[in-house]
């Protein structure tokens, strides 16, 4: 049996990965389509076999409620209308997937959570990288100190865009520039590696005063994180450097260098391991997958086994949070104190 998805918002990421991925998904199919273009809405329906009763606009969506097969509603909208999505699709009894990042800020991330856990619904982050091969890998590997301990980690993310007039640099819809779109992939994967939680931010941001696209929202933004154990992580992330997607961790006797870290696909492992006074290098080898299949199956498991996915919600509050203390601390010039939080299931 395979779980039911409505697909919220036809834009890219929604033609040209979500709905792919889902036709060779073992536990998820697509059943319905939600849209505020009608020609667009009938032409994807078509093409994917998606009946015309189960075709809904931002105005008709809380119909949904209604329709018994769909049991998950994934939101692949501009991030400012991931909260009001999330809740009502709550509301209307469904789980939910919504997509990175969560929303713009800690408020409605709680807003979200509360939702869910009032309709008892189950709410999952669309965090592909926890998904993803080579990342858990590495995670792995860090995890069990197979070359000692971690050290030190450097994460990079970085893409250029060309369109001023793109919801990505209209700041009431994006919530922010680089970081919270791209940079968050170094600062989610960063702590899904380690297992646990900074402690402390500190951070750097900068636009350029001439370029139109970042009127708005930040083009560059770096920033160091320190973690329980003394690890220190150095981020970065950037709105106009030609991508640039990698990261290492540096351990007691050794490394791990993973290329394309965040990429659709195409991850590069490059080990590095002290044997006495020689460093011997290693490529490691996995069979791919596609993340976005990974990811749903993995939710549609959740659901038909009723468990707790462990991207969930606190995972992207916990994010946010961290983004919150970054733009702070670029504000203030200083380091900000965090939380301390115990992850409450480091390995998993
Ligand atoms: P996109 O611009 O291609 O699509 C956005 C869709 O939302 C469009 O179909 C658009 O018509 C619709 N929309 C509704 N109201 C809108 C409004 N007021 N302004 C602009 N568009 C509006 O964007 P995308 O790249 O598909 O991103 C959608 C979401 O998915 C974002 O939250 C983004 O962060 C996330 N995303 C995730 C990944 C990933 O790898 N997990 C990759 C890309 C995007």
């Amino acid at each position: 049996e395979r779980v039911g998805y409505a697909l919220v918002g036809l834009g890219h990421l929604t033609l040209e990965e979500i709905l792919p991925a889902l036709s060779t998904c073992r536990k998820s199919k697509s059943v319905a389509l939600v849209s505020g273009n009608p020609e667009k809405l009938q032409k994807v329906a078509r093409q994917y076999g998606i009946k015309s009763e189960n075709c809904f606009s931002y105005e008709t969506y809380d119909q949904l409620k209604d329709n018994a097969e769909v049991q998950v509603i994934y939101i692949v909208l501009p991030n400012s209308m991931h909260a009001e999505f999330t809740i009502r699709g709550a509301r209307a009894g469904k789980h939910i997937l919504c997509e990175k990042p969560m929303a713009n800020s800690v408020a409605e991330c709680q807003a979200m959570i509360d939702a869910c856990q009032q309709s008892n619904r189950k709410l999952m982050i669309a965090y592909r990288i926890q998904y993803e091969p080579y990342n858990r890998y590495v995670r792995e590997q860090v995890q069990k100190q197979e070359f000692g301990k971690p050290k030190f980690v450097d994460a990079y993310n970085c893409q250029s865009s060309a369109n001023p007039r793109h919801w990505r640099h209209i700041k009431a819809l994006a919530g922010g520039g680089a970081l919270p779109d791209i940079g968050l992939y170094c600062l989610n994967t960063t702590r899904f590696i380690l297992g646990e939680e900074p402690v402390e931010v500190s951070a750097y941001v900068h636009s350029d005063p001439d370029n139109p696209l970042f009127r708005e929202v930040e083009e560059v933004c770096t920033w160091q994180m320190k973690f329980p154990s003394g690890v220190i992580a150095q981020c970065a992330t950037h709105y106009n450097v030609h991508e640039a997607r990698q990261y290492r961790v540096m351990t007691e006797r050794g490394g791990y260098e993973l290329a394309q870290a965040y990429a659709y696909s195409g991850q590069k492992l490059t080990t590095s391991r002290a044997d006495g006074a020689i460093v011997r290098q290693e490529q490691v080898s996995i069979t791919p997958k596609n993340q976005f299949a990974m990811e749903m199956d993995v939710f549609s498991a959740c659901i038909l086994e009723d468990k707790v996915p462990y991207s969930g919600g606190e995972e992207g509050l916990q994010d946010q949070r961290i983004m919150e203390a970054i733009y702070q601390s670029a504000r203030e010039r200083r380091p900000i104190p965090l939380p301390i939080i115990e992850k409450k299931d480091a390995f998993r």
